[in-house]
């Protein structure tokens, strides 16, 4: 059901409550799926279980971290909570990973020999599956305005697209003796998870391994600042992202032996500008003279 990709910053207690209300719902609908699934030995129906607790974990995660990052910096963490929610995001590809791979491995052998299933079961677990869903898409029908919305209605879309092909799997098989169905559904649930999971793990990892944001124009960067007044060139920069959203920077500017203390902030001033429609939200310059020997100078 629900997810939490990006944190939205400044929540009101409304949407605090709603997160609650929908991780309370996503967590007992998951469990009642893991034994609903073992009662009608469905592997379909715990592949979604799988994708559920991949849910219900990303929506506890995204408000229990939440809390975290917004917390301001202190003497140990000097940048702030903000990784966690990075964090969260990497814990979640893990267990949705890991998760699909055992369904796989229980699903795979069926395809050869399948098993019987309780198909009656399967149609109100189907049932259920397409009302709970369903019912989630409608709550989000009204506000969609944000693209955080738009993203978590369009997955609960999918989640209840992937409840109709169960419950549409387990009529058929209860008026024909098709078992078969059952893993096919379970193995295109799970590649879907893994799909979903894959990609999410390569959104994250350039921020891990603090690559520079994609939206950032390094060059573009540098030209810009080298048409600021007294400044000679720019090396040494660096940016990366602390969370996708929260982008730090530093580099080291050349600017002419004249310049003083007052132009000098005149100058860092400018960069602040320069950068700001980058969500460079801390950064650190150093100034240096045209003729200073910067250690950093040598390797360019
Ligand atoms: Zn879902
Ligand atoms: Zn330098």
């Amino acid at each position: 059901m629900g997810h939490h990709h990006h944190h939205s910053h400044g929540q009101h207690s409304d949407s605090t409550k709603n997160i609650g209300f929908a991780f309370i719902l996503n967590l007992v609908f998951t469990i009642i799926e893991f034994i609903g699934g073992a009662m009608t030995n469905s592997v379909a129906i715990l592949s979604d279980a799988i994708h559920d607790l991949g849910d219900t974990l990303a929506i506890g995660m995204g408000y229990f971290f939440e809390k975290y990052s917004n917390k301001e910096e202190n003497t140990k963490y000097t940048y702030g909570y903000r990784r966690y929610s990075t964090l969260a995001a990497i814990v979640n590809v893990i267990v949705l990973t890991v998760g699909s791979i055992l369904i796989l491995f229980k699903t795979i052998p069926r395809l050869i020999e399948p098993q019987e299933v309780n198909s009656e079961g399967m149609v109100y677990m189907g049932i259920l599956g397409v009302i709970v869903n369903g019912a989630a898409v409608f709550k989000l029908f009204g506000n969609k305005d944000s693209a955080n919305q738009r993203v978590m209605m369009l997955h609960l879309m999918e989640d209840t697209l992937g409840w109709v092909a169960v419950l549409i799997g387990a009529i058929v098989m209860h008026f024909y003796d098709i078992p078969i169905i059952d893993p096919i559904l379970s193995i295109c649930i799970a590649v879907f998870i893994l799909y979903n999971a894959i990609r999410n793990l390569f959104s994250i990892l350039p921020i891990f391994l603090q690559a520079a944001p994609k939206t950032v124009n390094q060059e573009e960067i540098i030209n810009e600042l080298k048409e600021i007044n007294h400044v000679t060139g720019a090396h040494d920069l660096h940016i990366w992202s602390l969370d996708g959203e929260f982008n730090v920077m530093s580099l080291h500017l050349t600017v002419d032996k004249n310049v003083d203390m007052k132009e000098a902030s005149l100058i860092k001033q400018k960069v602040r500008e320069i950068i700001d429609k980058d969500h460079i939200k801390h950064i650190t310059i150093e100034i240096e003279c045209d003729d200073e020997d910067c250690e950093m100078n040598h390797r360019q």
